[in-house]
């Protein structure tokens, strides 16, 4: 059965398809640029890639020429092969605590909740559509980024407000990035063997970064908040900071309270500090060229997630093991290092080699902690959950 995850934002499409339930990624790709002259349709199977430029008006026509890429490059016979599609949802707030499938009335809850997520809701409803205009027939599904994290307790998921923000207007901790925190907490467990009351906390650097604390294999606590912009520093975000800065910067340098948020959360992090790039391949080349602020950047971010992973140990009462994962967390052994260096006081220790080499255990055997890195995979969690949903469905 071929089953499609998708994930869409405002410009963009990607896909991935599975066979399932073997996991088998049949072909994968993207469509960007949404909306422009120089849209790009990029197509990948079979170790082979095609990609062309193109304009592309709508989400719609977006998903109609990945169909017909599957069809054209003969991967499917016809769109019938395709079983269900899954949708990765960014904020399912406190309606959606369960992955579930897509009818009319789920759009419109997604829609309500875009004031809490706009940059992200509205567009994957706007995807949604389309995919169902171009493949009306198969079950579709929405794969929520914050189910994970919905079993954080109050004291982890309250903020210390009027507490009618939280009833009436669903201020809260919601986390994100949980399908990453799930692939890979369930897999960190599984190499520590399914032990009861596993304690494990996963370090997810990408872009965007978020650290979480996974007890027994449920979410207690995570660090990005009511949006991604809270928790440690990352590309372009700032991360936790004082809230009073927002009204004091503002009257400052005159900007209204939209202009700094879009500060906080586009020129910040690396590229706020350093000045030069929010990506981390590129913090480390200026770093080689002796750039101090890249340095601090980088130092920055590791004192917050050792921060973090402070916390949690106290808060889950120990911690089995720390995996890094995401596109920085699996492949930058300097990040990795800085943090780990952060954590002598939990007996962590990694060594060095096994750390360059990227092995998937890199602690030390007399380390108290012992220490992973494991590549994340969000679309298989989607692909499998749309599995279990349109089997319960049958
Ligand atoms: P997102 O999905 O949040 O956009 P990713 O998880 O793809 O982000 O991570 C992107 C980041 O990973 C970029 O900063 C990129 O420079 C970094 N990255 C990718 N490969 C490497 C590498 N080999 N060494 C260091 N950083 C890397």
């Amino acid at each position: 059965m071929k089953i499609m995850s998708v994930n869409s934002g405002s410009s963009s499409i990607k896909f991935k398809l599975f066979e399932m339930p073997s996991e088998k990624v049949i072909a994968s790709g993207q469509v960007d640029k949404i909306g422009f002259e120089d849209a790009g349709f990029e197509i990948e199977f079979n170790g082979k890639e095609f990609e062309k430029t193109l304009p592309i008006k709508s989400h719609t026509l977006g998903a109609q020429l990945i169909i017909n890429g599957l069809i054209e490059h003969k991967i499917v016979k016809d769109m019938k092969e395709i079983a269900a599609v899954g949708h990765r949802i960014v904020q399912g707030g406190e309606v959606f605590k369960e992955h579930t499938i897509v009818d009319d009335k789920v759009l419109q809850q997604i829609l309500d909740l875009a004031d809490m997520a706009p940059l992200h809701n509205k567009a994957h409803v706007i995807s949604i559509k389309a995919f169902r205009e171009v493949l009306p027939n198969v079950p579709h599904t929405v794969v929520f980024d914050t189910v994970f994290h919905s079993t954080m307790k109050e004291d982890a998921f309250m903020y210390a407000v009027p507490y009618f923000w939280y009833t009436d207007h669903g201020i809260r901790k919601y986390g994100f990035h949980g399908t990453s925190h799930k692939y890979v907490s369930e897999l960190t467990n599984k190499i520590l063997g399914n032990k009861k009351d596993s304690k494990v906390i996963v370090c997810h650097i990408g872009n965007g970064a978020s650290i979480s604390a996974v007890r027994n294999g449920v979410c207690v606590d995570t660090s990005m908040g009511f949006t991604p912009l809270d928790g440690i520093p990352m590309g372009t975000r700032t991360g936790a900071i004082d809230p009073a800065i927002l009204n004091y910067i503002g009257e400052k340098l005159n900007l209204s309270s939209a202009e700094v948020y879009e500060i906080l959360n586009k020129k910040s992090g690396y590229l706020g500090i350093s000045g030069v790039t929010s990506d981390a391949r590129e913090l480390e080349q200026s770093i080689a060229e002796g750039n101090k602020r890249s340095k601090l950047a980088f130092d920055l971010q590791a004192k917050r997630i050792a921060d973090y992973i402070g916390s949690y140990y106290v808060y889950m009462e120990g911690v089995d093991a720390i995996t890094f994962t995401a596109g920085i967390g699996a492949n930058s052994p300097r990040l990795r290092k800085l943090v780990c260096d952060r954590l002598k006081a939990l007996g962590v220790k990694i060594d060095d080699k096994l750390n360059e080499a990227k092995a998937q255990e890199i602690s030390t055997k007399d380390s108290k902690v012992r220490v992973f890195v494991i590549n994340t995979n969000e679309e298989v969690v989607i692909a499998r959950e749309t599995l279990k949903l349109i089997k319960r469905k049958a």
